[in-house]
C-alpha cells in the first residue's frame, strides 16, 4: 500500500447507461458551479451531453459499450481519476455488463468515491473533502508504477 496526494481539483469521471442520462443530467445542472471547479472526463455519450448542457469541458473518451468503461477503468487503475459518478441502470440489461462490473470494481480497488445514484451524488458534492486535498491508500505494490497524470 502507498498514499498518494489527491488535488483539491479533482479529477471527476461521469458515465450514465442510457436510461439514467436524464438524471445524471439534472444533477449535473444542479451542481454546474462545483464541477466547473474540478476537471471532468466521461464516456462518450454521457461526455458529450454534459459538455454541451453545461458549457464545461469534458475529456470524452469510447462510448462505454464499446471500451469507455475500460478506459476509465484503466484511468482509475493509473490514478488518474479521483472519483466516479456512475449512474448505472439496474432495471435494463447491459451488453457490456461485465465492463460495467470491472469498473465499479477498479474503483473499489484504488479507494476512489463512487456515487450510482442521485442521493450519493449529493451527499459526496455536499462533503468539504471535495473542496481539499486528501492523502488517498493505494494498493500499488513495490514493483508496480503510478503515474499521476497533470
Ligand atoms: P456512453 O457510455 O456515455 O457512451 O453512453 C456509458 C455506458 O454505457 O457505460
Amino acid at each position: 500500500m502507498s498514499v498518494i496526494t489527491v488535488a483539491a481539483r479533482k479529477r471527476i469521471a461521469l458515465v450514465a447507461h442510457d436510461g439514467k442520462k436524464p438524471e445524471l443530467l439534472q444533477w449535473a445542472t444542479a451542481h454546474r458551479d462545483q464541477l466547473a471547479q474540478h476537471e471532468l472526463l466521461g464516456t462518450g455519450t454521457t461526455g458529450k451531453i454534459i459538455e454541451e448542457a453545461l458549457d464545461i469541458p469534458v475529456r470524452r473518451y469510447l462510448s462505454g459499450p464499446i471500451g469507455g468503461d475500460q478506459q476509465i477503468g484503466a484511468l482509475i487503475a493509473e490514478c488518474a481519476v479521483d472519483v466516479l459518478i456512475f449512474f448505472w441502470d439496474p432495471l435494463s440489461a447491459q451488453p457490456h455488463d461485465p465492463d460495467v462490473k470491472a469498473l465499479l470494481r477498479l474503483a473499489v480497488v484504488w479507494n476512489i468515491p463512487v456515487a450510482n445514484n442521485r442521493m450519493t451524488a449529493d451527499h459526496l458534492f455536499s462533503s468539504p473533502l471535495m473542496g481539499q486535498s486528501y492523502e488517498r491508500t493505494v494498493p500499488v505494490v513495490a514493483s508496480a508504477s503510478v503515474w499521476p497524470r497533470a
